[in-house]
């Protein structure tokens, strides 16, 4: 199962250049001074997307006999899956976490709520005690959703359900098979009600989502319509306010920039869109059944001089690493895991903090503030008008560095502080640097502004 292609069609005309985001320039006349919004504290944005996990279902085992029936052809199908352990332990989960936790890891964690048709996340899952499907998910909620999004990878990963009836659609061919779905054209309303189906279940498990993950290639042939059937879909069980998808993979000398689409504004003046945040390496730790051998090298070799990792960061980043999770598991042997370990040891050595780990949601929602906020640039202020609040808005303020800087919002006065060097760099502080001065702070929803002291 080939996932997803290294896209070269992806972005274009699209995915401007952060730097190149440039606030409209007040009066420059008499300032000068120009704003450019950056990455949070201008450090190198960086993430972890997981793919195929699930609570306790080893998805490698139960997908690949569903997978052999629908492509009977392909060899990669034909696989000891018998031979395969069945389940993923939670204390596994519990070993990723506490690495993850060490180093600051964030991303996307997926959870399939009807994983291979196995059971129902939000009810039973046949084959463990109901008592261990809920601890399950209490671990998943205590713990995964601190530092990863939760995404529903659509409902099964394997078949199709007829979400009138709840039973996979007949017969057993790629048509009915999730990650090749749909082969005819879909309206946005029929892919919102299926993904908003898949939704509910994590909603009845008391998983909050702002996205979902498209498994392989959902929805190639309506990629439009699924950027917006996502948009209605998260609103509609979430209410969430900037929903976003993970499906595509950025290769070459692309940079997984994150992307707004189908931006609108509704009768209030509020804006509704969708963050399409794709991933920038291919899998090449375990795979989606665990089965191979793992190549760290290609993430970032030992000496953290080469990979695809190394080459994003170099080059500002985002730099977003992608995996399936049984290919962490390695069937128990853990070698996924350990190659995983290693990559971000390195990357921690070699970066320390100027790698900043974020949740999807938290880059889909930096893209959205930094693109949609208004900037205007005045005599001895900046002016700011957010549609969406965003922790961490960094900006780069061309021209002499001022006496002070406060904010001002909401009826309040915030005076920032002023850091001496660029690892000091959080919300309510400033620098004089060389480049600009860098000035970051927690940008409210609404309007604000940033009072400059004469300089
Ligand atoms: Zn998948």
């Amino acid at each position: 199962m080939n996932r997803r292609e290294f896209l070269a069609a992806f972005g274009g005309a699209v995915a401007a250049p952060f730097a190149s985001i440039v606030a409209s320039v007040g009066s420059q006349a008499s300032t000068g001074r120009r704003v450019v919004v950056l990455w949070p504290r201008d450090r190198v944005v960086a993430s972890f997307v997981i793919d195929d996990s699930t609570c306790l279902v080893n998805m490698g085992h139960f997908c690949m006999p569903q997978f052999a029936e629908a492509w009977p052809k392909r060899s990669e199908y034909q696989k000891p899956w018998w031979e395969w352990p069945r389940e993923i332990p939670d204390s596994f989960v519990e070993q990723f976490l506490d690495f993850c936790e060490e180093f600051d890891v964030r991303g996307k964690y997926s959870v399939v709520p009807y994983p291979a048709l196995v059971g129902w996340l939000d009810r039973e899952l046949p084959g463990w005690p109901r008592s261990a499907l809920r601890r399950s998910l209490q671990l998943v909620r205590d713990r995964v959703l601190e530092r990863f999004d939760i995404h529903p990878e659509m409902l099964t990963h394997t078949r199709v359900v007829d979400i009138r009836t709840g039973r996979p659609l007949e017969p057993v061919s790629s048509a009915t098979m999730e990650n090749s779905f749909p082969q005819e054209r879909k309206s946005v309303d029929e892919l919102a009600a299926y993904i908003a189906y898949s939704l509910r279940i994590l909603r009845n498990c008391e998983l909050p989502c702002e996205g979902i993950t498209t498994p392989g290639g959902f929805g190639n042939r309506v990629k439009s319509e699924l950027s917006l059937a996502v948009q209605h879909a998260v609103t509609d069980v979430f209410a969430a306010e900037i929903p976003h998808y993970f499906k595509y993979i950025v290769g070459g000398d692309r940079l997984p920039e994150p992307k707004l689409e189908h931006v609108s504004r509704d009768a209030s003046g509020q804006y509704r869109l969708t963050v399409n945040v794709p991933a920038g390496t291919g899998d090449w730790f375990g795979g989606w059944n665990g089965d191979r051998k793992p190549e760290p090298d290609r993430y970032c070799t030992v000496d953290g001089t080469g990979g695809r990792m190394v080459e994003m960061i170099e080059r500002g980043g985002p730099a977003i690493m992608f995996c399936h999770w049984p290919g962490l598991y390695s069937h128990g042997a853990l070698a996924g895991f350990h190659a995983f370990q290693r990559v971000i040891r390195t990357l921690a050595q070699k970066y320390g903090s100027r790698l900043h780990w974020m949740k999807m949601s938290a880059i889909a929602r930096y893209a959205a503030a930094r693109e949609l906020t208004a900037i205007e640039v005045r005599e001895d202020r900046i002016v700011l008008n957010a549609p969406f609040a965003c922790p961490e808005f960094t900006v780069r303020l061309t021209g002499p560095p001022p006496a002070s800087v406060v904010l001002h919002a909401g009826g309040t006065q915030r005076p920032l502080r002023r850091v001496q060097d660029r690892r000091q760099l959080e919300p309510g502080t400033w620098l004089p640097a060389a480049d600009g001065n860098l000035v970051c702070f927690d940008l409210p929803k609404g309007k604000s502004h940033l009072e400059l002291g004469p300089a």
